[in-house]
């Protein structure tokens, strides 16, 4: 051995003192040594050893050191162990071992071979435990792999961020080559197109020794972005020290790209591609939250095409879409810059102009009657060319606009845009209204109106006005019964305003049966002093369309007792507009009762001669219009003349209505049986007025 000699003074130590220290070495070094025989037998075996597998020093003494071989390598290790002792070499080499617990371990070994004086030899062997060593190698190994392969992109950078590792996920993506990255700064990866913020952020979550997570726009080599979601932590040493950063990105490009896709869709009108009602809404309530801070007036356009449905039911659905295609179009290159055009209904587009370009007046009726225009010069498709007409409502609003003294919502916005587009509709085609004050106030006593009308008998407010009709010669012949609403708080309502809002909510019904009972009232006193007397009422195609209507008319004349032919009924073509037949046996079943029907407004909408012959009425009202122009047009005196004849060949009552002037009067003097009603003869007044002037 000669190296153990290295150091030693072989001129101070006696052979015996050597052994001791080679003893003492022997007993504590931490590598394990044994000394086995040409028999392969163990002769010695240091503690070192015996602990490395677990046996006693008696365990092994005397046993052949294959035992400690898995049996397959047993043969082979004798061998090895003959030649080597024979003088052939070992070379130093890793074995597997088993301890005595059954665990396989794996050493080194080095070989020294000893051979005595007495010719007898011996095998030195050091053995060093390596299999935590290689099992560590081992999980580098398969960790270095697995990091490697991972589909994951990662990169760790040393502490001053220069990069030590790539794996070839991030290498493949990124295009450049391995080389070219190690050595790098992680920013070769940047594409400015990240916020400077998370940049920001992304430091100083790490500097303060905490992972970052968050989205990062990169680039590779050629230039092309790509979205990864990164996850940055710091890389701490045992001793606390940052020596490096790991970062594991994801590349979420194409998720975002679907997650985009998805939300577009859920946010555009797939038709037109215009944005649809829950875009819209969005941006809507985020201008109002925006309003708040801004004195600027906004403006909220509502377009609807006019006649929609008949388009449709008459072109088709294919045109139908066609043709709002086209709508759509026309509106991205005429409405302001950067606003936001949304498809809201079926015909129903918005126009939300940005902050900057809001129609803050009235200006914005240029371009939008720009627009009007250009789709009412009409669009030619398949060779066919179509008129479009358009009704436009712009609401106008500021941080002022409160409803119920809260902030202006996205709904009280659109309410007032709703407003201005029906009353846009009512004026007529091709209409901007905006909503002003005017609308708002009209808008306002509508409701107003509305809500009252169900309590304004109730409350007193309503009561008859009675107008004379007369022969001829000026004596009275009857008269008409005319509802009147004197409001608590509006005064006077004209009954062209509060009649249509009765026969929306239905409230006519009962109104009307009120009038009825009133008139009857009037018409027994009347008959009192003249049986001859007449009461005119109208009455609206809701009342006769109700089965009940007959009886009530039944009940009210018996409990009035009045001569059932005094009473008038005056109706409108609307009443036999739908339903023609059930209107002639409504009528009929009163006309059994002995009542009077007489057609109202006759000559206005689509009245026809033979209405007349088929329809049991009994009386004509030749509408005011006529009777204006007399006595000077002659087209209203030809019609007039018609008219009255035709009445006086089928027996019918005539009335004249708004005869207003003596020459007018005049006019109707040849005409002997005619009736005549209006202001030159007397004006509505309340019952009171009306029984002292006519009937004393
Ligand atoms: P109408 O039935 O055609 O009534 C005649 C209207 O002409 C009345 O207007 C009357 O005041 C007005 N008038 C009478 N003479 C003249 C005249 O010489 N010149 C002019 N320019 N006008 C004249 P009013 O009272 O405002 O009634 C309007 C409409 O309201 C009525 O038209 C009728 O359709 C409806 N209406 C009135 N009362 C009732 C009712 O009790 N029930 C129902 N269903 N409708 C009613
Ligand atoms: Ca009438
Ligand atoms: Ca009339």
């Amino acid at each position: 051995m000669p190296n153990l000699n290295v150091g030693m003074s072989t001129q101070v130590l006696s052979t015996v003192d050597r052994l001791e220290f080679f003893e003492a070495l022997f007993n504590s070094a931490d590598v394990g040594i044994c000394v086995t025989d040409e028999h392969h037998r163990f002769v010695m075996c240091n503690p070192a050893y015996c602990h490395a597998y677990g046996y006693s020093i008696d365990e092994l003494i005397g046993q052949p050191f294959t035992k400690m071989l898995p049996p397959e390598m047993r043969e082979r290790a004798g061998e090895l162990h003959d030649e080597f002792i024979a003088g052939g070499s070992e070379s130093p080499g890793e074995w597997d071992v088993i301890d005595k617990a059954g665990h396989v371990r794996k050493v080194v070994v080095t070989a020294d071979r000893v051979v005595l004086r007495d010719g007898r030899r011996y095998k030195v062997t050091t053995v060093s435990d390596i299999s935590a060593a290689h099992r560590a190698q081992q999980d580098m190994h398969k960790l270095n792999l697995a990091i490697q392969q991972s589909q994951s992109r990662i990169v760790i950078t040393d502490g001053d961020g220069t990069i030590e590792f790539v794996n070839d996920a991030c290498v493949n993506n990124s295009g450049y080559t391995r080389e070219e990255i190690l050595g790098a700064n992680p920013r070769v990866f940047q594409s400015g197109s990240t916020d400077k913020a998370v940049y920001v952020e992304l430091w100083a979550t790490v500097g303060a020794g905490k992972c970052w997570q968050g989205r990062l726009v990169n680039r590779r080599k050629d230039g092309s972005e790509y979205v990864e979601w990164a996850s940055i932590s710091p890389i701490v040493d045992e001793n606390n020290q940052t020596i490096g950063l790991l970062g594991v990105k994801e590349d979420i490009t194409e998720r975002e790209r679907l997650t985009k896709q998805l939300h577009s869709l859920e946010r555009f009108d797939a038709l037109t591609g215009l944005a649809n009602r829950v875009a819209f809404f969005e941006a809507l309530e985020a201008r109002l939250l925006h309003l708040k801070s801004q004195t600027s007036r906004q403006s909220l356009a509502l377009i609807n095409i006019d006649r929609f449905s008949g388009f449709n039911a008459r072109y088709g659905h294919e045109a139908g879409d066609r043709l709002l295609q086209h709508v759509a179009q026309t509106l991205a290159i005429d409405a302001p810059k950067d606003a936001l055009i949304a498809r809201l209904g079926p015909d129903e587009f918005a126009v939300l102009p940005s902050l900057e370009n809001c129609l803050a007046d009235h200006q914005a009726v240029r371009w939008l009657g720009n627009f009007q225009r250009k789709l009412h010069q009409g669009w030619t498709r398949n060779g066919q060319l179509y008129v479009v007409d358009v009704s436009v409502g712009v609401a106008l609003f500021d941080q002022r606009c409160q409803s119920g003294g809260h902030p202006c919502r996205p709904s009280d916005v659109m309410r007032m845009a709703d407003a201005a587009l029906r009353s846009a509709k009512v004026k007529g085609e091709e209409q901007v209204v905006f909503f002003d004050t005017d609308v708002a106030l009209k808008e306002q006593e509508t409701l107003q109106l509305q809500n009252d009308l169900s309590t304004a008998i109730e409350r007193g407010e309503m009561y008859l006005a009675l107008q004379a009709q007369v022969h001829g010669d000026g004596t009275l012949a009857g008269a008409e019964a005319l509802l009147r609403w004197r409001h608590n708080t509006l005064g006077g309502i004209s009954p062209g305003r509060f009649i249509p809002l009765a026969e929306d909510s239905g409230e006519i019904v009962s109104i009307g049966h009120w009038v009825l009972k009133q008139a009857l009232a009037v018409l027994a006193s009347l008959q009192m002093h003249d049986p001859g007397l007449t009461m005119s009422v109208n009455i609206s195609a809701l009342q006769i369309q109700r089965a009940a209507f007959v009886d009530e008319v039944n009940h009210l004349l018996e409990e009035t007792q009045v001569i059932p032919s005094g009473l008038i009924l005056e109706i409108t073509e609307r009443v036999f507009l739908d339903d023609p037949e059930l209107a002639r046996e409504r009528l009929e079943a009163l006309r059994r009762l002995g009542v009077g029907i007489s057609i109202d407004d006759f000559g206005t909408g689509y009245s026809s001669l033979t209405y007349l012959k088929y329809l049991p009425v009994s009386e004509l009202k030749v509408d005011q219009s006529f009777v204006g122009g007399l006595p000077d047009d002659e087209a209203d005196a030809a019609l007039v003349t018609i008219i009255l004849s035709a009445a006086h060949h089928l027996h019918l009552r005539t009335v004249v209505e708004g005869v207003e002037t003596a020459e007018q009067a005049k006019y109707f003097t040849p005409f002997s049986d005619v009736l005549l009603q209006g202001y030159f003869y007397d004006r509505p007044s309340c019952v009171e007025h009306w029984m002292e002037k006519w009937v004393k």
